[in-house]
């Protein structure tokens, strides 16, 4: 047995105190709670925990320009972690300028800022505003990087994209730019794709929708289920809904246009009535496990900080709903991941099916 997290941030800030361990502690199947002090056994009937089932290859996920390039550091440093490379809607801003906001906050922030200090006479202290020193040119230029580094070698995705009307940090039109761009970026450079999408269920069906049109002629509405199964599209990547949260009817629309769905620790909590459905519908051949890690740990550690090893409990759930033996779950999992990732010419396509590269083997 062995796991495929197909959707980390272990990038972020809060993994700098015990990146290395635990990540080597991870991939040799040793017990994540030994390393992090978390402890949520005793609650578990019928699990029998987290040790034992090596995390034998990661995808970390960039989110912006910054998060991208810290992604292929990380894939640099571990022979497997794999990088996808992308610019969540949160940022969309960096790659397609938005001359309404960016200029308009910014007169806002100098002049509240100006007030400020005069007022309390007294630095800002505020987070940095996200619109705050972007130019056009910046955007043309993180438009080019994001192209150079989505062509390293161990970058096997474009993600995470999509639309997220939750925050809705920039407009959406400038959203759906920036969704739009990077999706034929993907094309362009034969990648999958990882989708996010949150509070935004319309709009991003719509869109895919017209990118399926667009890539094979074809309407959505007269593909079968099953006709969903046909891999090759040229011209319409692979792509996975990241985090699904949407409904039943919605997932059967994805799955006509062949996509993949990520399961992760929401699968677990007693209130995900609606996803429970949706994993129950899903053929086996297209559910990839994920933890967002550092976010949406599983029960029993919702809240707490989330990791690979922690997919054990994902799994356990998949197969509870599914009826099957949980080895199972694992076993396609991984096939699907590594169907989903291959790419050819590349060293991740070199290293399907051997473990020779990895560490600690
Ligand atoms: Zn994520």
């Amino acid at each position: 047995m062995r796991i495929f997290d197909t959707h980390a941030h272990y990038d972020s800030r809060q993994f700098n105190g015990d990146r290395d361990k635990l990540l080597q502690a991870l991939h040799g199947g040793i017990n994540p709670d030994d390393i992090t002090g978390n402890t949520g056994e005793e609650t578990l009937e019928g699990n029998t925990g987290t040790g034992g089932v090596p995390v034998k290859r990661i995808v970390n996920v960039g989110a912006d320009m910054a998060s991208t390039r810290t992604t292929l550091e990380l894939a640099g440093q571990y022979d497997f972690i794999y990088a996808a490379a992308g610019v969540h809607p949160d940022s969309a801003g960096e790659l397609i300028w938005c001359p309404e906001k960016c200029l308009k906050d910014e007169r806002e922030h100098n002049n509240t800022e100006n007030n400020l200090a005069v007022e309390n006479n007294v630095e800002d202290t505020e987070e940095e505003d996200p619109y705050k020193g972007i130019t056009e040119e910046i955007c043309t230029s993180n438009r080019e990087e994001l192209r150079n580094l989505a062509s390293q070698e161990k970058v096997v995705a474009i993600g995470e994209i999509g639309l997220d009307y939750h925050w809705d940090i920039w407009p959406r039109d400038i959203q759906k730019e920036a969704f739009r761009w990077q999706w034929k970026l993907a094309a362009e450079l034969n990648l999958p794709v990882i989708i996010h999408s949150r509070d935004a269920a319309e709009d991003t069906l719509n869109m895919i929708r017209e990118f399926y049109m667009e890539s094979t002629g074809n309407d959505v509405s007269y593909e079968s289920l099953s006709g969903g199964k046909r891999q090759e599209r040229p011209g319409f990547p692979r792509a996975v809904m990241h985090c699904y949260s949407y409904s039943p009817e919605h997932a059967a629309e994805y799955l006509k246009m062949g996509l993949m769905f990520g399961i992760g620790g929401v699968v677990t909590f007693k209130n995900a009535k609606k996803l429970k459905e949706v994993v129950d519908m899903l053929p086996m051949d297209r559910i990839l496990l994920e933890t967002d890690c550092p976010y949406m740990a599983p029960d029993p550690f919702r809240g707490k900080r989330n990791n690979s090893g922690y997919l054990t409990y994902v799994a356990g759930k998949i197969a509870e709903i599914k009826g099957m033996d949980v080895e199972e779950v694992y076993t396609k999992t991984w096939e699907n991941a590594e169907r989903f990732f291959a790419r050819k010419g590349n060293t991740y396509g070199n290293t399907r099916g051997s473990e020779k590269n990895d560490r600690n083997t």
